[in-house]
């Protein structure tokens, strides 16, 4: 059908600065955690604009979260509330610590999760709730926050696809919650291949995330071969994690969120690209964010409309068929063996979510695709919605 290469479903993009920087730190000899990590720490709080935050480069977005619940002393017999529209990193990190999760369904408006449900899984057992900014759309915080403070409730956001997300013009980060986690991985916002950054306001959870991620060390590594003080001596005060973001990564990070604005404006472009040129078409496009804030645009995700004249199945293999990669984000916990079998969980709890569930792809939406490739796109969404 078509001589143009394959357009994957995501790529990252990584300049000259970023290549030369990594180079830097295999010559300097600090391929693990070092002044670069604690730079790259520096650099991400200096973009939050908030020089009340801490913030902990950590090697994954699901070590991050791991560190914040158990900062905040999650364990068994807890309950934490979160979204079955997510991927399972979100709850997992919850049974790592021997608590359980409870999952409810998604606003078909934003494909976040739904504050009213949210409200009605509060038990005696419920100590925190995680909300996932679903694509890059803000979870409305300010009444999450609310929630969560009439019931005296921990909140840890899940801002993996989040970066640079906004809320009433203030950055996902900055809002208030216990802690927010961000991810590096490939595929999101920014990249340093693997990744992730804690950010809080509380000292306390910083001091106990910061040891718990080296080992439960009371020094981490920089600090032992640099500071002044004999550097042999450590105490290990836990049983930690192995939890520290490497230079090798941080020297990537650094340069990636020197360019996130722009990598953001050129998603908003690609944004409005589609939502002009699918806008005709048999289609749920995804929901904006409200007027004067951000969106993120991890993931465009349509839906197909209940009239399309195919099955969103046979609409991604015709995608593939015309060489473009799309994807499914997500398949609910709910369906997933192990969180169906341990919550005994089906469908019908989750209506919102299983119904976008079965009508929802996402297309390519990327910094480093040309203004062809999204007009390809584009062509091919419409080709694919052919009867
Ligand atoms: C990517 C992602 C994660 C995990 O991020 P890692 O950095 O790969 O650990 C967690 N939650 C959501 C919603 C994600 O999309």
């Amino acid at each position: 059908m078509s001589a143009l290469p394959f357009l994957p479903f995501a790529l990252p993009e990584i300049g000259e600065e970023e290549i030369a920087e990594v180079v830097d730190s295999l010559r300097s000899g600090w391929v693990t955690t070092g002044p670069k990590a604690k730079r790259f720490e520096q650099a991400f709080g200096e973009f939050l604009g908030d020089s009340s935050l801490h913030c902990i480069a950590v090697n994954s977005a699901t070590a991050g979260l791991h560190l914040a619940l158990e900062a905040i002393g999650i364990g068994p017999g807890d309950e934490v509330i979160t979204t079955t529209h997510t991927f399972t990193a979100t709850a997992e990190v919850v049974r790592y610590l021997g608590a359980d999760v409870r999952l409810v369904d998604i606003d078909p408006a934003t494909l976040n999760l739904d504050l009213d449900q949210v409200e009605a899984a509060i038990g005696p057992k419920t100590r925190a709730i995680i909300p996932v900014h679903y694509a890059g759309l803000a979870v409305d915080m300010l009444r999450l926050l609310d929630i969560a403070r009439r019931h005296g409730l921990k909140v840890v956001e899940d801002a993996a696809h989040a970066l640079p997300a906004t809320l009433e013009r203030e950055l996902i980060g900055t809002l208030g919650s216990h802690a927010a986690v961000f991810s590096f991985y490939a595929n999101k916002t920014m990249t340093t291949g693997e990744g992730g950054m804690l950010v809080t306001r509380d000292a306390a959870l910083a001091e106990r995330a910061k040891v718990m991620r080296l080992h439960g060390m009371n020094r981490d590594a920089f600090d032992r071969f640099t500071a002044k003080k004999p550097s042999w001596y450590y105490e290990i005060v836990a049983p930690g994690y192995k939890y520290n973001l490497t230079d090798i990564a941080a020297a990537l990070g650094l340069h990636q969120l020197k360019r996130l604005q722009a990598f953001q404006a050129r998603r908003e472009q690609i944004a409005q690209a589609y939502f002009e040129g699918l806008a005709d078409l048999p289609l749920i496009l995804p929901p904006r964010a409200p007027e004067g804030d951000v969106h993120s645009w991890h993931l465009y995700v349509l839906r197909l409309s209940e009239g399309a004249p195919v099955s969103r199945d046979t609409f991604i293999e015709r995608m593939y068929a015309q060489g473009i990669g799309c994807s499914v984000h997500y398949v609910p916990l709910h369906l997933h063996p192990y969180w169906r079998e341990r919550y005994q969980l089906s469908p019908a709890q989750f209506p919102q979510s299983q119904r976008a569930y079965e009508a929802m792809v996402s297309i390519p939406l990327y910094t480093a695709m040309k203004d062809d490739d999204v007009q390809r796109v584009i062509q091919a969404v419409r080709h694919s919605l052919q009867a």
